[in-house]
């Protein structure tokens, strides 16, 4: 009497399974820097918006540059949080 459904004296099934380390690599480094992601729309993200075209995101009420958007929003929201109107050209 063999249940098909157990699979444990099967040779291909015990063992292996356990690759330790790989579990915290990140497959997906960056080509132009040390950086690496684990996945491949972070490292998408990372090229387009940091890497390679740094201070791209230039504050249109002082034209100061930042690397990341989210640091333009908080400058803006802070720096310019009193005179928060954009300009209406
Ligand atoms: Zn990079
Ligand atoms: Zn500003």
């Amino acid at each position: 009497m063999t249940p098909e459904g157990e699979a444990t004296n099967q040779p291909w099934n015990s063992g292996h399974q356990g690759l330790g380390g790989l579990e915290n690599a990140k497959p997906f480094p960056c080509p132009q820097c040390v950086r690496s992601y684990g996945s491949k729309s972070a490292l998408n993200r990372h090229l387009r918006e940091e890497c390679g075209m740094p201070r791209q995101h230039i504050c249109y009420l002082c034209s100061s540059a930042f690397s990341q958007r989210c640091n333009l929003h908080r400058h803006v929201s802070t720096v310019h949080a009193r005179d928060s109107k954009p300009p209406n050209l």
